[in-house]
């Protein structure tokens, strides 16, 4: 039986309005309309489907078909704080109904017990703003597990010895291996590493109103047309629009959380389509914007009572920004792996996640990925050897030899907060509806420099164990680009030096909530999203018992 989605009147008092329908909106829409609560999400991005995504790369990469729009939200970058930002693009999330998880790459890892406790572990790291999270792996065990059946995760239990402890096997078995997987394995045992299937919230079988994955090919930074890709739009979304309590409101640009006079959200106010403005009242608010958009729109909605930014009375609203540290090798081989067929990872090792200080002499560690995950336009113009020609008829026969003989070897590993790393607004920039742009200011902490050359040696070492015919290491520079969006409104149990406490209620308002992955404390080893998601559906029952036990309106 269909169930139809509500259409609620911005002066209706939802229970809950939603901010960003990504990797944690999803869920935590999903889950309070689950239990009956009346949801609206605003939704900056259009509501595309399946039928919508196309393999164009010319439109999803150069024009940002899925993306943030540098012209229409364009941002700004500097080093540090004592820098005048400079007009670039500095970062890139996905800017439509189901966020970034719609065109991300679903390497699908869980954090480890040793990232919720490192700072207790390994002391204060000079220039590093390093604390232990308020709660553990075992907090977050069941959310983690609640994720890989729920969305939908492949994977095989066991199969990594360091994987911490699970009360659940992967609901399906990992995708097939592919040409880079096999290369990978053998290199990484030859060394004495231990590879295994990759997890990624991708479907190896399919399930009701969704495929498996038909290996076509376009996948990172491409939306799936089959839905085997385990999005907030191929499944949170769908699921709360089922519960007949929820209603996705895409095209929607919220610019401001409105307080009254006792200091409560009163609901959040909205650009439409054609930019007309609404207030969408609601008995608490939930901004799940992502780690760049959601101090963004905290400080957009500064106030006589919060003149630094709502929620912001502690100054770390937008702070301690995490990129995760990356390092990317590629390697040529003699014969064709035709590895650009199907999604893009199938063996990853983890036998270099917690490396020793004392012996590498720096903090950090990180995971190492084989993959492909190009197209052939990004393939052309990114991937060729340093000196291959870039011109004529050389050029079209490296070409033709290397796309169907590369693969890559990717490290994913730790990056330290740094108070002065941050998101912030914009002096003089605006975007197109004349709000101040996004500042990012960044500088890698020395120890994330020297873990991205370590990992980049080791990718190096596996490229030869492996037999590469050519294998190079792009340059490993400081980073001035943001795809993982994390730590800018951390949790935390003291209200100085934290935005939101372990329910993910803001310290300063009592019903405003915050959950993506600005709520990180610390950065993982990559690959954040089923932490933000677990995140998610934990902050969904703790605001449910909130609400439940009349915490929340009163
Ligand atoms: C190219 C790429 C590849 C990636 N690959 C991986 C991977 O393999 N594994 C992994 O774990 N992670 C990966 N990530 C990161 C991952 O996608 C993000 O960590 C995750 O989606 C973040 O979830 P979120 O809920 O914080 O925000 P998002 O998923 O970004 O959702 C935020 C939503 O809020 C909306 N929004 C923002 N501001 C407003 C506003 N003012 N009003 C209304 N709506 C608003 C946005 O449009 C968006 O839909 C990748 C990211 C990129 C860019
Ligand atoms: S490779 Fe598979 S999961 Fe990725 S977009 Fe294509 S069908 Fe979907």
């Amino acid at each position: 039986m269909s169930v139809d989605t509500p259409k609620f009147r911005t002066s209706d008092e939802v229970d809950f309005v939603i901010i960003g329908s990504g990797a944690a909106g999803g869920i935590l829409a999903k889950e309070l309309s689950g239990h009956g609560f009346q949801v609206v999400v605003l939704e900056q991005g259009p509501y595309l489907t399946e039928a919508d995504f196309v393999h164009d790369e010319i439109k999803v990469l150069q024009e940002d078909l899925l993306t943030n729009h540098p012209k229409l939200q364009p941002t700004t970058f500097r080093k540090t704080p004592l820098d005048k930002a400079k007009h670039q693009r500095a970062l890139v999330y996905g800017r439509l109904v189901g966020g970034t998880s719609v065109h991300f790459t679903a390497n699908f890892w869980r954090l480890h017990e040793i990232d919720f406790i490192e700072r207790s572990k390994i002391g204060a790291i000079p220039g590093a703003n390093f604390v232990d999270w308020p709660i553990t792996y075992n907090d977050l065990e069941p959310y983690y597990t609640k994720v890989e059946w729920e969305v939908g995760v492949s994977g095989l239990a066991g199969a990594s010895p360091f994987d911490p402890p699970r009360s659940k096997p992967y609901p399906m078995p990992p995708l097939p291996v592919k040409s880079s997987g096999v290369i990978f394995e053998r290199a990484a045992r030859k060394l004495g590493w231990n590879p295994f299937p990759a997890p990624m919230a991708i479907l190896s079988e399919a399930r009701p109103g969704r495929s498996a994955c038909v290996n076509c090919g376009f996948c990172l930074a491409f939306g799936c047309e089959v839905g085997a890709k385990s999005s907030s739009l191929a499944t949170a979304v769908r699921m709360a629009e089922k519960t007949g309590h929820c209603e996705i409101r895409p095209n929607s640009y919220v610019h401001r959380i409105e307080l009254d006079e006792r200091g409560r959200a009163t609901g959040a106010v909205y650009f439409d389509a054609q930019r007309n403005t609404h207030l969408q009242k609601a008995k608490a608010v939930i901004v799940c914007a992502n780690g760049a958009e959601t101090p963004r729109l905290l400080l957009l909605s500064a106030n006589k009572q919060f003149p630094n930014g709502l929620a912001n009375s502690s100054g770390v609203v937008g702070t301690n920004l995490m990129l995760n540290t990356g390092a990317v090798s590629i390697g040529v081989f003699d014969e064709p792996l035709n590895d650009y067929k199907g999604f893009a990872v199938s063996r990853i090792l983890h036998d270099f996640y917690e490396l020793d200080k004392e012996k590498v002499g720096f903090y950090g560690g990180g995971g190492l990925d084989a993959r492909f995950d190009m197209t052939p336009i990004g393939f052309a113009l990114g991937s060729l050897p340093p000196d291959a020609p870039r011109w004529g008829k050389d050029f079209k026969s490296v070409l033709k030899h290397n796309f169907t003989r590369s693969m890559e070897i990717f490290g994913h590993g730790t990056s330290l907060p740094v108070e002065s790393n941050s998101f912030s607004l914009d002096d003089e920039l605006k975007d197109a509806w004349g709000l101040p742009a996004l500042r990012m200011t960044y500088k890698d902490h020395p120890d994330d420099m020297k873990l991205a050359h370590w990992l980049a040696a080791r990718s190096m070492e596996l490229l030869d164990a492996a037999g590469a015919k050519q294998k190079w290491t792009m340059p490993v520079g400081e980073s001035e680009f943001a795809v993982h969006l994390l730590g800018t409104c951390r949790m935390g149990n003291d209200p100085a030096k934290s935005v939101i406490n372990p329910d993910h209620r803001t310290h300063d308002v009592k019903n405003l909530f915050l959950c993506d992955g600005s709520s990180l404390v610390t950065s993982g080893r990559g690959q954040p999203t089923m932490t933000i998601e677990a995140l998610a559906f934990r902050a969904a029952d703790r605001i449910t018992e909130l609400a439940k036990r009349g915490e929340i309106s009163a």
